[in-house]
């Protein structure tokens, strides 16, 4: 555990963004190599990947976690805050473990120390899968698609792959929450660009007017959730998050431009919600002589955990954290791209509760805040789960 915790507070203090990760690759793959791990790296970018072959013979299983930071300035006191500043997308920023991914890549590389120990015993064969960009950027592939078109599950396949997030709900340090089926939700980027015509302010009949058709595409979109989805399969957001169009009081601009985001739980939801975000904007832009240009892009798929390894493994997770400590939870509409290792073979994420004891559930600070803190006590709770489900996994010979 010092060790775990010492990788942390490292990571923590020198973290980097999505598609940067190469100092913590390096620190990782040293680590695996000084184990006497099978290593590959550059997988997917900055990605790391393990082999251990245990002395017997068996099933092969996936552990993953990813590596990468966001753009954000943190804003908790601690002894190893990061300061450090990068750019991203041309702009100055600060740098920050603000989704926890720190803990992530130190408790995988724990539990690489304690199943490289168990080596001899191992029946079967275990993948360590460190991930670059897990936050991932509009219209680039993430790491873990990236990872998988690059063979991370080629040779050896896995049987399963199992991985865990810090926090996400307030769930009090070293508590386990799993759910079978759609845990984690699809995410869906669009664009909706409205084309008007620019006129005087004053003469608004000498133009067509491409900010009062987007206000009302806006309301028109809210109506897809609330008035036409079907919310008993499962639930969906569709949300504008930003909006730009005009630079003066008294000139109606050409266009408009708006960003959004939907999020599903279930594959024909989602591809019913694209077609009536493209019926919407066009046909209220249509109304008013104006049109509209939209432009999907499916994001992360949803992160499905296996219903039949869920319900063997919850023994584990007991285990683990404590049987008091372990409960089923709610479909949460953030995204993580897990869910594509998770399509390609059976898989189980689960959420580690990081809120410190005896603090109230209001004071928990959400993940990608500039606030967001992870109580370390969550770390020996996280590397027993990553440890448990392999040997578990890999000792279970009926599955
Ligand atoms: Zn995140
Ligand atoms: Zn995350």
């Amino acid at each position: 555990m010092p060790k775990v915790v010492a990788w942390r507070r490292d990571f923590h203090q020198h973290p980097e963004l999505s598609n940067q990760e190469t100092r913590t690759a390096g620190i990782v793959a040293a680590h695996l190599k000084a184990l006497g791990i099978e290593v590959r790296t550059g997988v997917g970018g900055n990605g790391v990947v393990g082999i251990l072959r245990g002395g017997r013979p068996g099933k092969t299983v996936a552990l993953r976690a990813d590596m990468d930071a966001l753009p954000v300035v943190e804003q908790v006191d601690l002894p190893f805050k990061s300061t450090v500043r990068s750019t991203y997308n041309g702009q100055d920023v600060g740098v920050m473990h603000a989704c926890g991914h720190d803990m992530h890549t130190a408790m995988l590389m724990g539990a690489a120390e304690v199943l490289s120990g168990m080596k001899a015993q191992l029946a079967g064969t275990v993948v360590f899968v460190f991930q670059p960009d897990e936050e991932g950027e509009a219209g680039k592939p993430q790491g873990a698609v990236a990872m998988l078109a690059d063979g991370v599950f080629d040779h050896p396949k896995p049987d399963a792959v199992f991985g865990l997030h810090v926090g996400i709900t307030s769930a009090e340090v070293g508590t386990l929450t799993y759910r079978a089926n759609g845990f984690m939700a699809a995410s869906d980027f669009y664009r909706i660009v409205v084309h008007g015509r620019q006129t005087h302010g004053a003469t608004p009949w000498d133009g067509v007017d491409p900010i009062v058709a987007a206000s009302q595409i806006v309301a028109g979109l809210q109506t897809i959730v609330s008035r036409q989805t079907k919310l008993t399969v499962g639930p969906a957001v569709v949300t504008v998050g930003a909006i730009s169009g005009g630079v003066r009081n008294n000139i109606i601009p050409d266009s408009v431009v708006m960003l959004g985001t939907v999020r599903t739980f279930d594959t024909g939801m989602r591809k019913d919600i694209q077609a009536r975000i493209r019926r919407t904007a066009d046909l209220i832009a249509q109304s008013q002589g104006a049109t509209a240009t939209v432009d999907i892009q499916e994001m992360t798929t949803v992160t499905a955990n296996d219903a039949a390894i869920t319900q063997r493994m919850i023994p584990t997770l007991q285990r683990a954290a404590g049987a008091a400590n372990v409960r089923e939870g709610q479909p949460v509409t953030g995204a993580e791209d897990f869910g594509f290792f998770a399509e390609r073979v059976p898989g189980m994420f689960v959420f580690l509760g990081v809120r410190p004891k005896g603090s109230p559930e209001s004071a928990f600070v959400s993940n990608h805040s500039p606030r967001f803190f992870a109580d370390e006590a969550a770390l020996p709770t996280g590397v027993r789960t990553l440890v448990g489900l392999a040997t578990d996994f890999l000792g279970e010979r009926r599955m």
